[in-house]
């Protein structure tokens, strides 16, 4: 199976995947650590950062967080909310993160699993055969093989993986 991208969605599903025995390879274009906006978790994430196993090092880097607080630019009103008021008081508390530092964990635990990570490859074109094969093709990266130790310094490499 092929994951394009690298963020949490793809390091998630790449990891599950992986973990249910299937043959994953995930590709990301950018190289962890890198900037993405997006820093405030909710307390429903916890369980599956919990599914994952990187609670412990996500609470290492994120800052404890028990609610949220709207404040209206037109209005002069504010209202603040508790995640322990919510229907489900089971999940009180959240992380904020720093996305770099977020994102590289997740993507760091799938480098982990027993799946492919290649960072540095910007996948250009998919193309889905009858025979369930993908071609893909990237250009002028030099990273994919580099975990490896091996050079790639074509400027043209095609990888072709198999569905199952
Ligand atoms: C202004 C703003 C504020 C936000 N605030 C919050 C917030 O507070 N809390 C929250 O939960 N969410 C927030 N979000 C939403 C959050 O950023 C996204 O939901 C989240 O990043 C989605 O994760 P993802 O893994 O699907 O995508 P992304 O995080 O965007 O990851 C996609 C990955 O794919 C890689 N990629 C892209 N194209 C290719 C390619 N062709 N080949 C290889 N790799 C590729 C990218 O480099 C990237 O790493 C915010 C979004 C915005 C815009």
């Amino acid at each position: 199976m092929l994951v394009i991208g690298g963020g949490p969605a793809g390091s998630t599903a790449a990891t599950l995947l992986a973990e249910k025995g299937h043959r994953v390879t995930l590709l990301e274009k950018a190289h962890h650590p890198r900037f993405h906006i997006g820093e405030s978790l909710l307390p429903a994430n916890l369980a599956l950062l919990d599914q994952l196993g990187v609670r412990a090092e996500v609470e290492a880097i994120g800052m404890q967080k028990w609610g949220a607080e709207f404040i209206s630019p037109w209005h002069a009103h504010q209202q603040s909310f508790e995640f322990a008021n919510a229907w489900d008081k089971t999940m009180p508390s959240a992380f904020q993160v720093r996305r770099s530092e977020f994102d590289e964990i997740l993507i760091r635990n799938a480098g982990r699993k027993a799946l492919k990570v290649i960072e540095g490859c910007r996948v250009r074109e998919v193309e889905s055969c009858l025979t369930t094969q993908a071609r893909l093709f990237r250009r002028n990266t030099t990273t994919a093989a580099a975990r490896s130790g091996a050079a790639v310094s074509g400027r043209r490499l095609r990888a072709r993986h198999l569905s199952r």
